[in-house]
């Protein structure tokens, strides 16, 4: 019979696998049982609107069978099976682009075995134990059977085969022993049973085996020193019962951290979960977990958010994304309910009530456990807020803030003068007396926000300052607009609202003395500066830039990065202090060199550009100017 080639990619693989850069190859057998649990689901689904499946829930089995003189392993389903195209396409290809994403991170970091199933190239691994692999299967609703045969890389055959049930039999010829690897130990009975009992416990269909077990022969007396003789039964080597349709108090810590990362390849413990058995306007059960830390793709179209979705037993939907809302993606979990109308096709259930009901519900909770780990366990909430934070800020300002209520609890920003990170309600309920606003201060580096002059004189007022760094956090005072009834305030461009009265008079005063010096000033900058203007805030810097309208100089910098085309630029205000001698100096020389004081005038407009972290537009000029006043 004429073999045929695995294709490019396939091969490469197989390679891999052969030539086995796995200590872990024991996890064979969990992906040879999950692919039959898969096959399982498709068919148990099936005969949900399906008379003619003939078989019901209690039916469906995956049996494995040891033949030990011959070295052989089978691990058999009444699945749906596979035909002759479906074995070609399943197993002649990979033809998921999961697998090239697999050959770079396997390239990247000394293999991980975990990484195998995730990237769908499951079934391959069965070359890692076995130098020979067959495959004999009779799909649902067909007559024939078909055989695949495979002795690794060089290519397989198809032909047609005899097979009386549905579903698919893989058959294992085991590699022959050698001075480092047993590969006979996955003929025996003990191994092949922990191995089920640490990977496959969940699968929800029995995983049945003989197993040699011995009692006391029958007709001895109980006087007697008792006979023993061994007998095989066929037993039930998994749990089954998922995890999430047991009771809490039934469920150890360690068992909700297995299953994690079983389920979901995460070798980090995740920071929290969330157990519920709802009963109501809808019915489900749900496990849900926080994980510890992001996904590698978690901030890329790659990540595909959602919740399995299983009803009865039977996983309807490995990714159902209706059941989590944006903002909260990176959760992991699983719901079950059986209060969904099974006989409509998988794509309308997306736009099932009842899940729309569930993922309200989910919100809520998901939101209560964050909100209990902040209280509790901080930092573990300061990690979880490392990893997903930046969602939670994409999530408050997309949609218009529709989901501001539900996120704005949720967020931490950098407290200046605690120098640590606070939630809003923190910042609020330290504030004194006095201080009427939140303020806060976008930029690209905390030390660099320290720096600013605005920022000095909050400080004299013993005002502590929330500093944002990420791009993202510019948008959310503008989305919130304030937080329990206190408006935010920019340190950059907003007035900051700080002086009383009398010192408003006092500087309405000076603003008349120098009124002369600010229409020099904005003569002088005609083009660069919008007006200049004088200010009480500004303790013992000179001068500072701000933007005129709600607009900032880093917004400004990210909308050119982002849509140059859309970027407005932002006009800019130049603040001077008359407290300060340089401007005092430039007062009094104005009546007497011009020229001179023009000079002035322009480097005091760099040092604000300087500080508001600007670009200087001509510097060869700058310098020459500073050096020609020296
Ligand atoms: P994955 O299971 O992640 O899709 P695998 O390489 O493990 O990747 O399997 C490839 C495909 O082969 C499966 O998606 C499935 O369509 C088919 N397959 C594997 N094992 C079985 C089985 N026991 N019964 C039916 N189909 C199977």
């Amino acid at each position: 019979m004429a073999k045929k080639q695995f294709k490019a990619e396939s091969k490469r693989l197989l390679d891999l696998m052969i030539n086995s850069i796995y200590t872990h190859q024991e996890i064979f057998l969990r992906e040879l049982l999950s692919n039959a649990s898969d096959a399982i689901d498709k068919l148990a689904y099936l005969s949900l609107t399906d008379q003619n499946v003939g078989l019901s829930r209690e039916d469906f089995a995956i049996d494995i069978h040891v033949d030990k003189k011959m070295g052989l392993l089978t691990i058999s389903d009444n699945g749906i099976g596979m035909d002759k195209e479906e074995m070609e396409q399943n197993l002649g290809t990979i033809a998921k682009s999961g697998s090239l994403q697999f050959k770079q991170a396997l390239d990247q970091k000394d293999a991980d075995v975990d990484i195998i199933g995730q990237f769908g190239v499951g079934f391959y691994s069965a070359f890692m134990v076995a130098d020979t692999v067959t495959v004999l299967s009779k799909k649902y609703g067909s007559d024939e059977a078909n055989l695949w045969q495979s002795a690794g890389a060089d290519g397989y055959t198809i032909s047609p085969a005899e097979k009386t049930t549905v579903g698919t039999d893989v058959i294992l010829k085991l590699k022959a022993d050698t001075e480092d690897e047993k590969y006979s130990r996955f003929l025996e009975q003990y191994e092949l049973q922990s191995l089920v009992k640490k990977y496959s416990d969940y699968i929800r269909y029995p995983i049945r085996m003989e197993v040699e077990r011995s009692r006391p022969k029958a007709g001895t007396e109980e006087s007697e020193e008792p006979e023993y003789e061994t007998y095989t039964e066929l037993s039930t080597l998994n749990s089954m019962v998922p995890l999430w349709q047991r009771a809490k108090k039934d469920v150890t810590d360690e068992e909700y951290e297995t299953f994690y990362r079983d389920k979901f390849f995460d070798y980090e413990k995740p920071l929290a979960k969330i157990h519920l058995s709802v009963e109501g306007a809808v019915t489900y059960k749900a496990l849900l977990y926080i994980p510890a830390r992001a996904p590698y793709d978690f901030y890329t179209k790659d990540y595909k958010k959602g919740l399995q979705l299983y009803s009865s037993g039977v996983m309807i939907m490995e990714h159902c994304e209706d059941l989590i809302p944006d903002h909260f993606r990176f959760v992991r979990g699983v719901v079950d309910t059986q209060d969904l109308s099974l006989n409509i096709s998988r794509e309308m259930l997306q736009h099932d009530r009842q899940l729309k009901l569930i993922c309200t519900n989910l919100e809520k909770k998901i939101k209560q456990e964050l909100l209990r780990l902040q209280k509790d366990q901080r930092e573990d909430y300061e990690k979880f807020f490392a990893a997903f934070g930046r969602q939670l800020k994409y999530g408050l300002v997309s949609d218009y803030g529709m989901h501001k209520d539900a996120l704005q609890d949720l967020l931490l920003f950098w407290s200046a003068k605690q120098g640590k990170l606070v939630t809003l309600g923190e910042y609020v309920d330290a504030m004194g007396e006095d201080q009427k606003h939140i303020y806060y201060a976008a930029g690209e580096s905390r030390s660099r926000l320290s720096q600013l002059p605005q920022y000095e004189k909050l400080q004299q007022k013993g005002y502590d300052v929330l500093f944002m760094t990420e791009e993202v956090d510019e948008f959310i005072p503008q989305t919130l607009m304030n937080y329990r009834e206190k408006d935010f305030r920019s340190l950059l461009t907003d007035d900051l609202d700080l002086a009383t009265e009398d010192e408003k008079k006092a500087a309405e005063q000076t603003a008349e003395e120098w009124k002369d010096v600010i229409a020099f000033l904005e003569k002088t900058l005609e083009g660069k500066i919008k007006k200049a203007e004088i200010s009480t805030q500004l303790g013992s810097h000179p001068v500072c830039l701000v933007p005129e309208g709600g607009m900032s100089f880093e917004m400004e910098k990210y909308f050119r990065r982002v849509n140059p085309e859309m970027a407005v630029p932002v006009e800019k205000v130049l603040q001077v202090n008359p407290e300060h001698h340089a401007l005092q100096a430039l007062r009094a020389l104005l009546p007497e060199n011009e020229e001179k004081a023009a000079g002035y005038a322009k480097v005091l407009y760099a040092q604000g550009l300087i500080l508001a972290d600007l670009p200087i537009e001509d510097a060869a000029a700058y310098t020459d100017l500073v050096c020609g006043l020296m």
